[in-house]
């Protein structure tokens, strides 16, 4: 048989049966044993690592061999220990200017005055001047491309307007339902690059693993996004929506939505009190009850928490995307105040392996490129960080060119760096020579003010980590120094001397800020989040807990399944023979739990 067969039967496999509700059934005792002891072996993660713990309360049973949608492979049983964070804040201002990017703002959950009533409205100006304390996850996610739709002249707030979209339904807030034929055809032209989620589609078709599905979800509002809401709608579910970013709802594809139907709550350069308000009328809803939630960032599941506690008796769980999301979600695990089970989505080695080296690969570039016309070949930059996001920006500047240094903490990472190839240095060796710096830690305080004093004129400076902290931004607002913007995202910052360093999006995710990431990696994300959902519907009661859970392998291995037939990629079958030799199902999983890939 032909391997692209081979693919293209296994996507089959995955989706024929799709509105059996089975469980799975338990994994080869073998492997399960094997799985369980590697485990054990592993030492304890050191608290700065969010490393894998064994310590799960309950074992539940192991996934089916056959890759079978429905008969999904239940989360895993292994979870994180609570990863390190180090935060900060971006403030956007509704024009899309950043005006202050403080030092370092603890990472905690943020909430509107919960007293706030959403029918006292306050006044356009009042309204303006609560944007600078917005959530953190609402200004920095990085899960997602920028919008380029501009927030439209029209100044009226999206609050003041009465739309009804072509149906006479008027359930939705966005910017201008007028937008809708072009909001369409961004969708469409995401969908090619979306082939998991189209294939869903298509195996669903009358079949509806989601009927009865009552999803409330806060992510972008981008044309990925809509493609991943239809799908999910395709799949029997109903939908309500709000972004989780003021800044980042492509307003077309909003107003495409609400056409088809959905009801959504968004635009771009939302203020704060819209923020909240937009998550609020997706839950306070007569005669309709979130049961299931898709949260990216954790500002939903919290408002819930906090206005609507009684919900949870109805929700069957939370799909999670966001680092700080999992973080909230760890948060209230360890404090026992989690009451549903939750997928943590952002682990899986298909958002991991996937999003943070692929993404950044892609889009540092984009980024880079857009903001300054800089051209990279011959050109020295240092890359601080060689975790997946470095790996990623150093194999792109690599290709284009660019003579690259790293900088690393951990030898393991400076070793592998070494033998990619790389010149691994400490930042103040380099940091008078080099044209480019680029930060991808995760840390704070990376590239401080003696480095910033230090660099050759014309050097750029950009962050592509979580949070605006990695460079002391905060330390170049100084009386001697001037700020010129001279591009959107991009400011001179002038030493008396006449050297000007170029600072991109002042310290935040430059390629949030300034470029799209691609929309065959937010696929794979997708799809991940789409069959989580389906597995946390579908579990019987007692499946899972009220804790937090990685996604299984198998979950995994059936999401990059879906992605290969794009790239007519022959995939190679286990023989029985070769099966049994290595002791696994010829259908996977393919690898224990603590493979790193
Ligand atoms: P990672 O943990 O794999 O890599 C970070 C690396 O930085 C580690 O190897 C660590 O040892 C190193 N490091 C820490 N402090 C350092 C210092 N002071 N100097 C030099 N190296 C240091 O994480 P990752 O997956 O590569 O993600 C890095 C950051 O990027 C995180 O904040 C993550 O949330 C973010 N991220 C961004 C995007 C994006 O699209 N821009 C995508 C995914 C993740």
């Amino acid at each position: 048989m032909s391997v692209q067969v081979v693919a293209a039967k296994m996507a089959e496999v995955e989706l024929k049966d799709i509105n059996s509700k089975s469980l799975p059934a338990a994994m080869p005792v073998a492997q399960k044993q094997e799985e369980k002891s590697a485990i054990k072996s592993q030492p304890a993660a050191p608290s700065t690592s969010p490393a894998v713990s064994a310590a799960a309360p309950e074992e539940p049973s192991l996934p089916t061999p056959s890759p079978n949608l429905m008969k999904m492979p239940q989360a895993s049983v292994l979870k994180r220990t609570e990863p390190q964070h180090n935060g900060g804040e971006a403030f956007i201002n509704p024009d899309g200017t950043v005006t202050e990017a403080p030092k370092t703002v603890k990472k905690q959950i943020q909430f509107a005055d919960q007293k706030q009533e959403f029918n006292k409205r306050t006044t356009k100006i009042g309204r303006r001047s609560l944007s600078r304390s917005i959530s953190q996850s609402s200004t920095d996610s990085y899960s997602s491309a920028a919008s380029y739709t501009d927030s439209s002249d029209d100044e009226t707030s999206p609050r003041d307007k009465q739309q009804k979209n072509s149906k006479g339904n008027g359930d939705f807030c966005i910017k201008n339902i007028k937008q809708a034929d072009f909001g369409r055809r961004e969708i469409e032209i995401a969908e090619q690059e979306m082939p998991a989620l189209m294939a869903l589609r298509k195996r669903a078709q009358g079949e509806k693993p989601l009927a009865g599905a009552k999803i409330v979800g806060c992510t972008h509002i981008t044309a990925q996004t809509a493609v991943l809401m239809e799908t999910l709608a395709a799949l029997g579910a109903q939908c309500r929506w709000a972004a989780c970013n003021i800044y980042s709802t492509q307003n077309e594809v909003a107003a495409a939505l609400a056409e088809g139907g959905f009801a959504v709550f968004a635009w771009k350069g939302e203020l704060e009190d819209d923020f909240w308000w937009c998550i609020d009328r997706c839950v306070n809803v007569e005669g309709w009850q979130p049961n299931m939630i898709l949260d990216d960032g954790g500002d939903l599941t919290h408002w819930i928490y906090k206005k609507y506690p009684n919900m949870f008796k109805k929700i069957k769980g939370i799909v999670e995307e966001s680092v700080t999301g999992v973080h909230r979600l760890y948060q209230l695990s360890k404090a026992g105040k989690l009451c549903v089970p939750a997928m943590n989505v952002n682990d899986s080695v298909t958002k991991q392996k996937f999003d943070n080296l692929y993404c950044c690969r892609e889009s540092i570039l984009d980024g880079l490129k857009r903001t300054t016309d800089v051209m990279f070949g011959g050109k020295q930059v240092v890359v601080c960080g060689y975790g997946e996001v470095g790996k990623g920006c150093s194999a792109a500047l690599k290709a284009m060119g660019s003579i690259v240094y790293v900088t690393e903490i951990d030898p393991i990472c400076a070793l592998q760096a070494c033998m990619d190839g790389f010149r691994l240095v400490k930042l103040n060796e380099v940091i008078r020579q080099v044209d480019i710096v680029i930060t991808c830690t995760g840390n704070k305080n990376v590239v401080v003010r003696e480095y910033l004093d230090r660099m050759k004129n014309g050097c750029i400076v950009c962050n592509m980590g979580h949070s605006n902290t990695e460079i002391d931004v905060a330390s170049l607002r100084t009386p001697e120094l001037t700020w010129e913007r001279v591009r959107s995202q991009v400011d001179h910052v002038i030493w008396p001397d006449g050297k000007r360093i170029v600072l991109l999006a002042e310290g935040r995710l430059l390629n949030l800020s300034c470029s799209t990431v691609p929309t065959f990696v937010l696929s794979i994300t997708a799809t991940t989040q789409a069959l989580a959902l389906i597995e946390l519907y579908n579990a019987p009661e007692g499946r899972y807990k009220q804790d937090v859970y990685l996604l299984p392998k198998k979950m995994d291995e059936c999401v990059a399944s879906l992605h290969l037939p794009t790239f007519d990629a022959h995939l190679t079958e286990l023989t029985d023979e070769q099966a049994k030799y290595l002791g696994l199902n010829k259908n996977g999983p393919f690898k224990p739990n603590y493979y790193r890939y």
